[in-house]
């Protein structure tokens, strides 16, 4: 390999250089020379070099390993796709107008940056969506869910290829394992776009004889029970990660997530880990103090009302509410008494009342003049 130039030297900017002075540099170079504008002969290469400097440039760490050790201490510590990795050239591209995906494929397409991981090549994500009761929030809970992924064809080993085929170079993309869609913009120029190459999916090479079982994917479809073990305190809007459990890549499976939904419930509102009632008592109990039963969610507790005991009057009661999900103890139940009045009263009830009138009027009667 020939001796690499000095990143600045080929940004053309000095060492003490800002990253304004070495971002306007680049944008300068690449308008020249990007091969959607430019086509010598070479200057793919240059755009090629002058990119791979910004990448390393314009990202603190690797300007630093450089400034530090050269190219030589550099290239041990990054590859080739390390370098691109993470790189933003995005903002730049998208002010000079070249449309099209991220830009980190194109690179890959262009400089043929094998054996890395493609984003293309790594499995998606599934979601599954998991209604429970807020008992079951309360207490946790196993649940078994069924759902279809993808996973690696058993016949293939997930290569999408017959045993002993040989390996062809995909005739669609010419190996780039990308497909450019130009478009016409009259007075603004063209307009290009990569996307993966629908034919060989960005690997670039295809095999002679594809896999009989999965017709060259790799991937067969398999429905999969899974027993899910939702924690006590889960909160609605939880995620549960099941990592590989999402569709089959050739570069690794995508995740599973489990998304908790917890059902309202008709006499608990929760609020955090905290959970709100209301209680019915009679006015003798609230004017008297009484012990009533409360329902919690983890069985049926007594609960003290003092005498007098006004409406809409909170008690709390501790540690009766939901589990928090890390660490130990439970959130706090709030009691709301609703204080009914009676509605319908036998003559000896009525009678009894307009006693107990009598009697209060008497005592306001004797505050008054005694
Ligand atoms: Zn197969
Ligand atoms: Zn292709």
């Amino acid at each position: 390999m020939a001796t690499k130039r000095d990143y600045y030297e080929i940004l053309g900017v000095p060492r003490s250089a800002s990253k304004d002075e070495i971002k306007g540099s680049y944008r300068k170079l690449a308008m020249q020379f990007h091969p959607d504008r430019n086509k010598d002969a070479g200057a793919e290469e240059k755009f090629k070099e002058i990119s791979e400097a910004y990448a390393v440039l314009s990202d603190e760490q690797k300007k630093r390993t450089y400034d530090q050790y050269g190219h030589s201490g550099f290239d041990q510590r990054y590859t080739q796709e390390d370098i691109f990795r993470n790189a933003n050239f995005d903002d730049i591209f998208r002010e000079f107008g070249f449309g099209g995906g991220p830009f980190e494929d194109m690179f890959s397409g262009m400089f043929g940056m094998g054996g890395g991981r493609r984003r293309g090549e790594v499995g998606h994500d599934l979601r599954y969506d998991m209604e429970i009761s807020l008992e079951e929030a309360a207490k946790g809970v196993s649940k078994e869910v069924e759902y279809a992924h993808t996973v690696a064809c058993n016949h293939c080993k997930g290569s999408g290829g017959e045993q002993g085929s040989g390996i062809k170079t995909c005739a669609k993309c010419g190996g780039r394992g990308q497909v450019q869609q130009i478009r016409n913009m009259g007075p603004f120029g063209r307009m290009v776009t990569a996307s993966t190459c629908p034919s060989c999916r960005g690997v670039g090479r295809s095999f002679e004889k594809e896999c009989k079982e999965c017709y060259g994917k790799g991937a067969v479809r398999k429905n999969e029970k899974l027993e899910i073990r939702v924690p006590a305190g889960v909160e609605s809007g939880s995620r549960i990660k099941y990592k590989g459990m999402g569709e089959f890549g050739k570069d690794g499976s995508g995740d599973l997530y489990i998304i908790i939904g917890v059902r309202e419930h008709p006499d608990f509102v929760r609020e955090g880990e905290d959970l709100h009632m209301d209680v019915a008592v009679g006015i003798v109990q609230a004017a008297l103090g009484a012990e009533i039963e409360v329902p919690t969610l983890f069985g049926k507790v007594k609960m003290k009302i003092p005498a007098g005991t006004q409406p809409h009057e909170k008690f709390r009661l501790r540690g009766e509410g939901m589990p928090h999900v890390r660490g130990k103890g439970r959130g706090d139940l709030y009691v709301r008494v609703r204080v009914q009045v009676p509605s319908k009263l036998s003559e000896k009830q009525k009678s009894l009342l307009k006693e107990f009138e009598k009697e209060s009027k008497k005592g306001v009667i004797d505050r008054m003049f005694g």
